[in-house]
């Protein structure tokens, strides 16, 4: 950025202060682009800068309806095969106490790694899946069969692999900064009511949860066939989400700057 934009956007009187700390990095997705300093442009490829927080704001409320059906998926196998997502394993348990100390090895650490891999692997196994579908979207068009819906489709699963990937390593590493702070001693700095930092980076990754559960979720409603495989996932996934809130109980009600206000 040249340096005399730089100072034009640092007085913009509509930003919000510190709004860059606790987001998910995703200029290109959000819905603040207007109110931030850091907004990068070069994120932004063939978009509407005029429009783009008003079209992220759709985007991700389209996205949020489909998590409350997938919960009920989640829930229901849950139930079917007597798994209960709330609770930890004994073996999972010990891994945790021994090591507390380090957030690199702790349960959750290790479960959000797990789900990064599971999701690539997903991904490469299901490549020539993908690359079929993608080639039977292309020959339909070709045919000139129901153009609007393959395109509305092929959107759809474009976004669908972007909030995966987008999500899936952030997690582990706004996971590592939430536990790194917290066994730092940052629990006790929270003396005069002070936001804790380990909070906010959790809140992020229980964003990122979500909205890759929902991702996942529209990706089964897309593709019923893959059911099975992509149930592992979601029921990692809720274990995870289940472990961070119950080792950061009060994240999901920190305050984000902008976002949360
Ligand atoms: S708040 Fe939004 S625009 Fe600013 S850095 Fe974060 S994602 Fe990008």
């Amino acid at each position: 950025m040249e340096p005399e934009e730089f100072i034009n956007r640092a007085q913009n009187p509509n930003n919000i202060p510190g709004i860059y700390n606790y987001c998910d990095r995703w200029c290109e997705r959000c819905t603040f682009t207007n109110r931030c300093l850091n907004f990068d442009k070069r994120s932004i490829r063939n978009k509407n800068i005029e429009n783009l927080d008003t079209e992220n704001k759709e985007y991700w409320n389209e996205l949020e309806s489909t998590f409350a059906d997938t919960m009920k998926l989640i829930l229901h196998i849950a139930e079917k095969e007597g798994i209960d997502l709330t609770k930890t394993d004994d073996a999972d348990s010990q891994k945790r106490d021994d090591s507390e100390k380090k957030a690199s090895k702790h349960l959750i650490s290790t479960q959000a790694k797990s789900y990064n891999t599971m999701a690539h692997e997903f991904f490469e196994r299901e490549k020539s899946f993908i690359e079929n579908f993608e080639n039977d979207l292309n020959t339909q068009l070709k045919l000139g069969i129901n153009e609007g819906n393959i395109l509305i489709k092929a959107d759809e699963v474009k976004d669908i692999f972007e909030i995966i990937n987008w999500y899936s390593l952030q997690i582990t590493v706004k996971m590592k900064r939430a536990l790194s702070g917290k066994f730092n001693g940052e629990e006790f700095a929270d003396e005069n009511n002070f936001p804790r930092d380990s909070d906010g980076s959790a809140k992020v990754a229980l964003i990122g949860i979500d909205r890759s559960i929902s991702a996942w979720g529209k990706l089964q409603q897309l593709f019923p066939e893959k059911t099975d495989d992509l149930i592992s996932i979601l029921l990692l996934l809720d274990k995870l989400r289940n472990e961070i809130e119950k080792e950061f109980p009060t994240a999901r009600s920190f305050i984000r700057a902008g976002f949360d206000e």
